[in-house]
């Protein structure tokens, strides 16, 4: 009886958007531009004039995207990142990658975002022990919803931190009416193809208003160059988005705004499916826009695998986003205090399961998802 019910449908968005998609991967192949081309430019304007930031600087991915920030402002060995627990590992990677510390810290679980008061926590027990400095915050927008960054915000400039947003999984999104990409000072996204905005390999892109930074992340994306290509200023990466890329994402930007409101009804639509299921749902935001990267739900702990396994039979696919917070993962455990020190990303971890989510789905298989979730967690 069970048809495969798709996690992510990008064979649905492609057949929508074939031609686009076919004429723009052509016109790559005709001009032979592939590193560089007019595509990158062309959409760091498009992608600028959709959130509203000043500077867009493209480049091969979301870890790049965090990754260059840092570097643009030399943070290195004895420095402090904090960041929430409950993220993916590229968060935590990036500063261990330039020999910073990542300091863990824990969640809200109403929008599974950094607790600003557990932040402060963090920033002055790290000034009191004195041994790191204290100079970055990434914010995660975790399965889309924006961070609070009126408080994150307040935080940064008073502690004199720098504060980048890991928007990876929430472009497209806003607060009120500004987009992410212009809520913090500097603004990482990914175009991995399971994102809201993908394309079809690894893509990323910086947002900023700060003229002087975007210049630097310019530079280091390509290799720390200066006024020319083989005068080398700085420690750079080589950090490019492929023009191919840029030219899927050019394809698809037109239809992304249209696909940004498919993704809110169907999460509107899950809720009110699985209201009164008993299970937990996520939080249907006012003020600010989700991108419903992901569709999550909180379970009991002990019966979420026996849930997921229930779904899975009727061809129900879900994801746990993520199973372990970084402060127990085992290549960053020395980072953090262990067991039970950040106990809502610890407990988020053991309950969290998303459903299917993306702009594409039937009205009749968003019910049956649904039936089926209230019949396994009765
Ligand atoms: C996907 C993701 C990244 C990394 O993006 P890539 O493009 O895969 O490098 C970073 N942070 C978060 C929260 C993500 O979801």
């Amino acid at each position: 009886m069970t048809d495969q019910i798709p996690f992510v449908d990008l064979k649905a968005q492609y057949s929508l958007l074939k031609n686009e998609i076919d004429a723009r991967i052509h016109a790559v192949l005709d001009h032979g531009q592939f590193i560089q081309g007019p595509e990158i430019g062309e959409l760091e304007g498009a992608l600028n004039t959709f959130c509203g930031a000043r500077h867009a600087i493209s480049c091969a991915s979301g870890t790049d995207a965090l990754l260059m920030p840092l570097m643009a402002h030399g943070i290195g060995p004895n420095d402090a990142v904090f960041m929430p627990a409950f993220t993916f590992t590229a968060t935590a990677e990036v500063a261990l990658l330039l020999g910073a510390e990542p300091v863990f810290t824990d969640v809200r679980p109403a929008d599974f975002n950094i607790d600003p008061e557990s932040l402060r926590a963090s920033i002055a027990a790290v000034k009191r022990e004195g041994r790191l400095k204290p100079r970055a915050v990434i914010a995660v927008d975790l399965y889309g919803l924006p961070a609070d960054y009126a408080a994150l915000n307040a935080i940064a400039a008073e502690e004199g931190l720098l504060l980048i947003a890991d928007a990876a999984q929430s472009f497209g999104g806003a607060v009120g009416n500004r987009r992410v990409g212009t809520l913090a000072p500097c603004t990482a996204t990914s175009f991995f193809p399971a994102k809201p905005l993908g394309c079809y390999g690894d893509g990323g892109a910086i947002f900023t208003d700060d003229p002087a930074l975007a210049e630097v992340l310019r530079s280091i994306r390509l290799h720390g160059k200066g006024g020319d290509k083989y005068d080398i200023v700085r420690i750079g990466i080589n950090g490019r988005l492929d023009t191919m890329q840029a030219a899927i994402l050019l394809a698809k930007l037109p239809n992304f705004a249209a696909e940004l409101v498919a993704r809110d009804a169907l999460a509107r639509r899950y809720s009110e499916l699985l209201a009164d299921s008993g299970v937990i749902l996520p939080m249907l935001p006012r003020e600010a826009k989700s991108a419903w990267a992901q569709y999550t739900l909180r379970l009991p702990a002990a019966r979420r695998d026996p849930i997921a396994a229930a779904l899975k039979a009727e061809g129900i696919p879900t994801a746990i986003y993520y199973p372990r917070p970084m402060h127990l993962q085992p290549a960053y455990r020395r980072f953090g205090q262990g067991e039970g020190s950040l106990p809502e990303s610890e407990k988020l971890a053991a309950e969290v399961l998303s459903l299917p989510m993306h702009p594409f789905m039937a009205p009749e298989t968003a019910e049956r998802i649904a039936r089926a979730v209230r019949r396994a967690a009765a």
